[in-house]
């Protein structure tokens, strides 16, 4: 099997989901025996794309698809001079991820099983909450109708607004207590019956986040997500030392080497790579394996598209460090329908082993009749 052609599409208008329109970039590698891939990323896809086929698809046409980790080398050589992040591997991401799905096509298989097998049976699961039910304001009938439909872990920002009121440089009792209070009603109201992880957007200083970690004790959240930014990690180590909470970060930390800093600063409890963002598939597990060696566990951050979401799932089936997977409500549900057609839902909080063959996901033929496709091909 030789790679023949390298295919993304996109979508001028973007696609309204919780945040506004977003662009994905979708990457197909095509073969000479028919079958193609699919991998996706976002945000900036004009970018992404012009690195796919300006950069990347000169290291891709006419080689052997299946030679997965040896591609992402060719890949990361002709980008590293511009260093880790931005959307140089983030077309890396969508690439492997089509691999991938490309590989499990060919074997006919879904691509947990590739990786090594299903290491569970089925897959637990947090929601994000980019709800219909504010948390801001409506925290407690929030939960009640996650709990309703079985899932018993969320996550919620609500200091966000309170970092806005003072740039994260300072806080004071009364900011701190009203920040707090949708997870002091949600612990008040069904205690251990729901886990509450708390995110903050890396929105604030040193001093703020050991201040907030400390008064979030009481409620023993599950996990304190992204205090400060991500870009000195010996910082984090400090927050890590000053409370007994689990810390994790983080899906703008970029391959296997920005990790290594993570875990010799022992910054974080729990890692969080986003396989469309970090280079892909195989660099997330890389990753998670890499954090088992720490006896840390991983969770997928999964808060991006359709396909990454497939993705995502077919880690964590594999993964046998997995604390939990990510997951919208509001995209598998509702948003990404017009995308990728009907998604599994989770029962009782978990989602089965995912479907294949390869990542079992497609984009829908609504896709290909919008006008504002904008559909580019490069040739081998
Ligand atoms: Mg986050």
């Amino acid at each position: 099997m030789k790679i023949t052609k390298i295919e993304t599409l996109r979508l001028a208008q973007g696609v309204t989901v919780h945040a506004g329109p977003i662009q994905w970039l979708w990457v197909r590698i095509h073969t000479d025996n028919g079958l193609f891939g699919l991998g996706e990323t976002y945000p900036h896809p004009a970018a992404e794309e012009a690195v796919v086929h300006s950069s990347l698809a000169p290291r891709l046409l006419g080689q052997d698809p299946s030679r997965i980790d040896a591609l992402w080398m060719s890949m990361f050589e002709a980008i590293s001079y511009s260093g880790w992040a931005g959307a140089e591997m983030r077309a890396i991401s969508a690439i492997d991820m089509a691999l991938w799905d490309l590989a499990g096509k060919a074997a006919n298989q879904p691509v947990y099983q590739l990786l090594g097998g299903a290491s569970r049976d089925r897959i637990r699961t947090y929601n994000t909450c980019y709800d219909h039910l504010s948390f801001l304001t409506e925290p407690v009938e929030l939960a009640a109708s996650l709990l309703e439909s079985g899932i018993s872990a969320m996550k919620i920002w609500p200091m966000d607004p309170i970092a806005k009121e003072s740039g994260g440089h300072s806080i004071t009792a009364e900011q701190l207590r009203r920040g707090l209070e949708p997870l002091r009603l949600i612990k008040k109201e069904f205690g251990d019956r729901m886990d509450v992880a708390m995110e903050f957007h890396g929105f604030w200083n040193l001093p703020c986040a050991i201040r907030i970690a400390r008064a979030c004790e009481e409620y023993e959240p599950m996990w304190l997500e992204e205090m400060l930014p991500q870009d000195n990690l010996a910082a984090y180590r400090e927050l890590a030392t000053a409370t007994h909470l689990p810390l994790t970060i983080s899906e703008r930390l970029m391959t296997r080497w920005q990790y290594r800093e993570l875990f010799e600063n022992r910054a974080a409890r729990t890692v969080m790579p986003d396989i469309s963002w970090v280079g892909g598939l195989s660099e997330a597990r890389k990753i998670a394996n890499m954090a088992e060696t720490w006896y840390l566990p991983a969770a997928p951050h999964n808060c991006g598209g359709p396909v990454l979401h497939a993705a995502s799932l077919h880690l964590a089936a594999n993964l046998t460090n997995l604390q939990i997977v990510e997951s919208v409500r509001r995209h598998y549900a509702d948003e990404y329908t017009a995308i990728v057609g009907e998604l599994a839902r989770p029962r009782e909080g978990y989602f089965d082993l995912p479907p294949g063959p390869g990542l079992g996901v497609d984009l829908a033929p609504g896709v290909f009749k919008r006008p504002d496709l904008i559909r580019r091909e490069t040739i081998g």
